[in-house]
């Protein structure tokens, strides 16, 4: 018959220093399915890795291993896992149980790997548990076990996927004389029911228990005998494949990911400081830019959107600018007679000294057309705005609004007062106030007098600055633009002027906040980098105190695909809720800063926290990836024995 495991040759040598320790020499070795080996040997003979590599932990440096038949030396490692989850259970001397979970939480684990249905695996996790004398401890914990009965749970782990063969490196070891012998009739009778069992020991009475003994010295095999029969082969139950086990073990490795970060909650929360910081930024910057915005929108929406407004230059910040005068009052003059200008009105800026008694006041004095007030879309609150006469004649009559006139008279009624503008006496005839909030700088006071007077009287300039068109209703403003650039470029010869509308000056704004939310928005981004950095630092310490569990999932099956899954969901997990706890803090914040500022407009938009609940997930992802593989390229022996 042909052996279950057949080995020949194998060597195992390890590194030390610039020498090759060979710790087992060209091993032969065919072992039956149904067999009960003893493996025998002083300390450092080389039984324990004789039993890493025929459990598949381990890799031999030369030599051949078939299993049922079939070569294993060049499989991948999640073939190899595959095979253990299938064919083997390990009991350790140390029991090797996860701390984190209970006794059937414990047992559980291979099965999970192997796909079994939720249900099912906790039914047979329990009934072992049961047969195994712990049906009133399937709830405790490792640390709540003696360590009998946490043996006693790891071989029904061992036997959770059927256990066909069970290898067992001094199982008794840990154990006081009566747990041992105990175990040992556990395992003579697992082998009565046909599981091959193969024991490593250096107790000769429990190497007498077994019915073949092998052993070793140095490294080499020096003895094998047998001495009972071979009993029938166990039963195994066929790997589930599909959909609902990856789904399954995507639920498992979640609770798990669970279970460790409440494990560590301050660190978790730590970790988590970093994105929360970063997310929180990004939400509340994204909407203030927002908020900013559509309240300036909705001030330049009050100056009226029917008004072009014609200036000097080819632009604004045109440096050139001042030097350029080519817009005159003949030209508003000229601009006014068209069908498409419903209302004209030239511009012209200074600034002088008010006075009126005592008081003494900078002003900036606006000389302004008939149509001004109605383009810009002022309120006159008492007395009355300049006629044509007025600007015909170069009246010296003033227009002040609301703020200037309290400046300046109090509560005292303005209209018919006479103020000095420098050295022009000027008679105030109306007040008026600009709708909603105005726009742009705003000085403490606003004088608007009669453009021809400001020419004349006040800058001495033979031309204007601006000329403001009201277009007629029936004009669409691109025509109206159109028909205003080339009469002035006919009048001029060229082109020495630049038109604006809100609609320009709206596409101004929002550019100039997008770009700012950008800016913000980046060095946001460099905090969240900052905050994965943090993520992925954690997931390494993590791995690095998790490497036991780590190995002894290896070791019971789990794909490499599995551990990985297991660290990524954990450092998604930590991410995602640094990234809802961010955008929790934002829509905190902005509730206290509309609260105390209520000028303040934050605006979240949907877009914007969707973004931030990805984008943090991407973090995990790519941060939580390095740490998450490396888990899973652990040495299982090697992790297995760190301390
Ligand atoms: P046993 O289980 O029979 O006590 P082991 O198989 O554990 O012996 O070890 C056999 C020999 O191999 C020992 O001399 C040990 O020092 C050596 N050895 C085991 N693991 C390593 C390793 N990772 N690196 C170097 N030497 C090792
Ligand atoms: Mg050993």
């Amino acid at each position: 018959m042909e052996p279950l495991i057949r080995i020949r040759g194998i060597r195992r040598e390890y590194a030390a220093g610039d020498q090759r320790i060979a710790v087992l020499k060209d091993i032969d070795l065919d072992i039956h399915a149904g067999e009960m080996v003893a493996i025998v040997g002083q300390s450092g003979s080389g039984k324990s890795t004789l039993m890493n590599i025929l459990g598949f932990l381990d890799r031999p440096t030369a030599g051949t291993y078939s299993f049922a038949g079939r070569a294993i030396a060049d499989l991948p490692p999640d073939d190899l896992a595959e095979l253990r989850r299938e064919h083997f259970g390990f009991i350790f001397q140390r029991y090797q149980l996860l701390g984190d979970l209970d006794a059937v939480g414990n047992v559980e684990v291979p099965a999970i790997y192997k796909g079994m249905a939720r249900g099912a695996r906790r039914d047979r996790a329990r009934a072992l548990l049961t047969r195994l004398g712990l049906g009133d401890r399937l709830d405790h914990r490792p640390g709540e076990l003696s360590g009998g009965q946490q043996q006693r749970v790891s071989v029904a782990r061992a036997l959770m996927n059927g256990g066909e063969v069970i290898l067992a490196d001094e199982p008794t070891g840990a154990l006081d004389s009566a747990s041992g012998a105990e175990l040992m009739r556990l395992l003579q009778e697992l082998h009565g029911e046909g599981h091959t069992i193969v024991i490593v020991t250096h107790d000769p009475g429990i190497a007498a228990m077994c019915d073949r003994i092998v052993e070793m010295r140095d490294g080499v095999i020096i003895s094998d005998s047998k001495t009972g029969a071979v009993a029938q082969t166990a039963q195994r139950d066929p790997a589930k494949q599909g959909l609902a086990p990856a789904l399954d073990r995507l639920r498992e490795a979640f609770v798990m990911a669970v279970r460790a970060m409440t494990a560590h909650r301050m660190r978790s929360f730590l970790t988590m400081l970093g994105i929360i910081i970063g997310i929180a930024s990004v939400v509340s910057v994204v909407a203030l830019g927002q908020g900013t915005q559509q309240q300036v929108l909705q001030n330049i929406s009050s100056i009226g959107s029917n008004t072009i407004d014609i200036r000097n230059g080819a632009g604004f910040g045109d440096r050139s600018a001042n030097r350029i005068r080519a817009l005159t009052a003949e030209d508003a003059e000229a601009l006014s007679v068209q069908p498409y200008a419903a209302g004209v009105s030239p511009t012209v800026s200074a600034s002088a000294t008010i006075r009126h008694g005592a008081t003494e006041l900078s002003a900036s004095v606006t000389g302004v057309g008939v149509e001004y007030f109605a383009a810009r879309a002022f309120r006159t609150m008492s007395g009355v705005t300049f006629d044509r006469a007025a600007v015909a004649t170069h009246a010296q009559e003033a227009v002040v609004d609301t703020d200037g006139a309290t400046e300046l008279f109090g509560e005292a009624d303005p209209v018919g007062q006479v103020v000095m503008m420098g050295r022009v006496p000027v008679r105030i005839v109306g007040v008026v106030e600009a709708s909603g909030t105005s726009f742009g700088p705003r000085s403490a006071l606003n004088l608007f007098i009669p453009f021809t007077t400001a020419m004349a009287r006040l800058s001495g300039q033979n031309y204007v600055d601006s000329i403001s068109v009201r277009v007629a209703d029936d004009y669409g403003m691109d025509t109206a633009e159109a028909l205003i650039t080339s009469l002035l470029t006919t009048r001029h010869g060229k082109q020495d002027f630049f038109l604006t509308n809100t609609d320009t000056i709206r596409e101004a704004i929002t550019s100039t906040t997008r770009t700012l939310t950008l800016l913000i928005s980046g060095i946001a981004v460099i905090s969240l980098l900052v905050g994965g950095v943090g993520v992925m630092n954690i997931m390494l310490v993590s791995v690095t105190e998790r490497t036991k569990e780590i190995g002894v999932r290896i070791a019971v099956g789990a794909r490499r695909s599995d551990i990985i899954t297991q660290f990524l969901i954990e450092a998604v997990l930590v991410c995602l809720l640094g990234g809802i706890l961010g955008i929790a803090l934002a829509l905190g914040l902005g509730e206290a800063l509309t609260m105390a500022v209520p000028q303040m407009s934050l605006i979240y938009s949907t877009t914007s926290i969707v973004v931030a609940v990805i984008s943090s997930s991407v973090i995990g992802v790519t941060f939580g990836f390095l740490p998450a593989r490396a888990a899973s390229r652990l040495d299982p022996v090697e992790a297995l024995t760190r301390e």
